[in-house]
């Protein structure tokens, strides 16, 4: 069997690589461990957040699927920093999690071009050359050709799963790891790492006093990630608000010995933006409490995600830390948290378009690159995609730089600084944040789509139509005008210099909106 490009791994880059691959034209397989997984969050049940709403907007530019597909999902939209300006406000969604696996597996089915395999990879072909790829090899021995291959493997890569003394291989909750292609990757001369991430227990909401919680609702107005979502797709619910008590500290610290990462028996470098509850207890040990958002998975599920509790702690000592919150009191489990340590890629080994320089044909992306969190894996997903496409019909590399995107940022910031530590994006990475704002990503990425040929009709008919209507209201603001003395009228102060000032000019008064301009100029 041949294919222009394989993707391997399922998950948020593969998902990403293997649309984007497939929307070129490319003949594209995307072989993963289970289909039902698709689309699986693997920690916290949300999309977005500051900086990684950015991502998300910006893949959807270019007719990518997370926007839309976290859209279908959402049961809770919020945009965040919305007090602050509009470079740095952030979308972000809370997602019912067999949505948006259902919302995911829908969007790659009926992806075009697109053959979709549940195999284990197990081992990389290659050329005699000993180094350029030409396909792969599955656990059953199977061989299947193409001159491109994207390894998306998350925490697979010799996944191993800590939870007080007690240790899994395991690839995530309930899965099991991939050896072979670390061994691959070995002999190609690949330098690995390892790195280590965590995720809270799943708690019964049935069980929680929320009656003693604060709560805190979604926004009024939803702000959708796609420019193609129309209507809320979902009943929007709230989210209850609680704080660790000094006794739950007290706890965590008496068994700090029994955390695999105080005992040394995790190695891997953990991520400093989204610490455990142990390391926080150490790290601000000066804080009395820390916050922690209980929030749903599904509109049809009880199960809740405590943000802000990530944990590696024993078993016991858990439900015993986790009983001394307030709302917590009675709280039964669904599942204990654990850390999980896994290898990853010196991503200094790529080039910007993500393909290998050790091994041509060979592209990357993903947690194996060193990064966490769902965006990133999936901004530079649709980045190998395109460029494994691009590469097989020996058409020209796509990239794009710091001043044109986020994920201009993040490939650069991994290809030339690697990741000493999980990667997550923010909106201080961007030296050109004020100008790459979340609400403009459009306008700066979907041009470039159509160019190339991976944004599709529907969206590049709304496009056309919105920049129209943008460069009309354009038009209509600065041919309108008015006199200070006319303003004045209006209650609007400027300075009483004579000079006309238009529509436009008055817009870049902070102190001046749209709606003040309204009562002058209707239309
Ligand atoms: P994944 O989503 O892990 O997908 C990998 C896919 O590859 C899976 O579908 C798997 O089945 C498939 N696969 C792997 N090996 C093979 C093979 N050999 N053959 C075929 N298929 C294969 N991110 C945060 O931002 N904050 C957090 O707090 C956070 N906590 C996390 C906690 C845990 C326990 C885990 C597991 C992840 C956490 N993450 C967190 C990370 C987040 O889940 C990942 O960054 C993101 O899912 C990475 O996407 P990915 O596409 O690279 O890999």
């Amino acid at each position: 069997m041949k294919f222009d490009t394989i993707i391997v791994g399922g998950g948020h880059a593969g998902a990403e690589a293997a649309a984007a691959a497939a929307r070129l034209g490319a003949k594209t397989l995307l072989a993963t461990h289970k289909f039902s997984t698709l689309g699986e969050m693997s920690c916290n049940p949300a999309i977005g957040g500051i900086g990684k709403g950015h991502l998300v907007r910006e893949i959807d530019a270019l007719d990518g699927l997370m926007g839309k597909v976290a859209d279908a999902a959402s049961i809770q939209f919020r945009l965040l920093n919305r007090s602050k300006g509009p470079a740095v406000r952030g979308p972000r969604a809370q997602a019912d999690r067999a949505l948006y696996r259902k919302a995911m597996q829908a969007a790659l089915s009926a992806q075009p071009n697109l053959t979709i395999r549940e195999v284990a990879v197990e081992d990389l072909l290659t050329q005699p050359d000993g180094k350029t790829i030409r396909g792969i090899v599955t656990a059953t021995g199977e061989e299947i050709l193409a001159p491109c291959v994207v390894l998306t493997t998350g925490t697979f890569l010799q996944g191993l799963i800590h939870r007080g003394e007690e240790k899994t291989p395991a690839g995530r909750h309930g899965e099991a790891p991939a050896l072979g292609l670390s061994k691959t990757l070995n002999r190609l001369g690949f330098p690995l790492g390892r790195l280590k991430t965590g995720t809270p227990p799943r708690l019964d909401g049935s069980t929680i006093d929320w009656s003693s919680l604060e709560m805190q609702p979604a926004d009024v107005e939803p702000y959708f990630f796609s420019t193609l979502t129309t209507t809320c797709a979902n009943r929007q619910i709230q989210c209850g608000v609680t704080y660790t008590s000094a006794r739950a500290h007290e706890v965590i610290r008496a068994n700090l010995h029994r955390a695999p990462m105080y005992s040394g028996q995790i190695k891997g470098t953990g991520p400093r933006y989204c610490p455990s509850i142990e390391d926080k207890v150490v790290r601000f040990a000066e804080k009395e409490r820390h916050q922690i958002f209980l929030e749903p998975e599904g509109l049809d599920d009880d199960t809740i995600y405590p943000n802000g509790i990530s944990t590696s702690l024993p078993v016991e000592v858990q439900d015993e830390f986790v009983r001394a919150i307030p709302g917590l009191e009675k709280v039964q489990f669904i599942r204990h948290g654990y850390a999980i340590e896994y290898d990853f890629v010196d991503p200094r080994e790529l080039l910007p378009t993500l393909e290998t320089r050790r091994a041509p044909g060979l592209f990357l992306a993903g947690q194996i690159n060193g990064t966490t969190g769902y965006e990133e894996a999936a901004g530079q997903g649709l980045i190998a995609g395109l460029n494994a496409a691009l590469k097989a019909c020996n058409a020209e590399a796509f990239t794009l730089d710091r001043a044109q995107a986020y994920i201009g940022v993040m490939i650069d910031d991994l290809v030339t600084r690697g990741a000493p530590e999980p990667y997550r994006m923010f909106t201080s990475r961007a030296e050109y944040r004020l100008s790459l704002r979340a609400d403009n990503a459009d306008q700066r990425l979907t041009p470039l789509g159509i160019s190339i040929g991976c944004v599709g009709e529907e969206r590049a008919e709304k496009f056309t139509l919105r920049m129209e209507a943008l460069e009309s209201a354009r038009g209509l603001v600065r041919a309108l005008s008015a006199t200070p003395h006319e303003l004045a009228e209006e209650r609007i102060e400027v300075n009483q210099d004579g000079a006309r000032r238009s529509a436009l000019d008055l817009l870049s008064y902070p102190e001046i909106t749209l709606s003040d301009l309204k009562n002058i100029w209707p239309q």
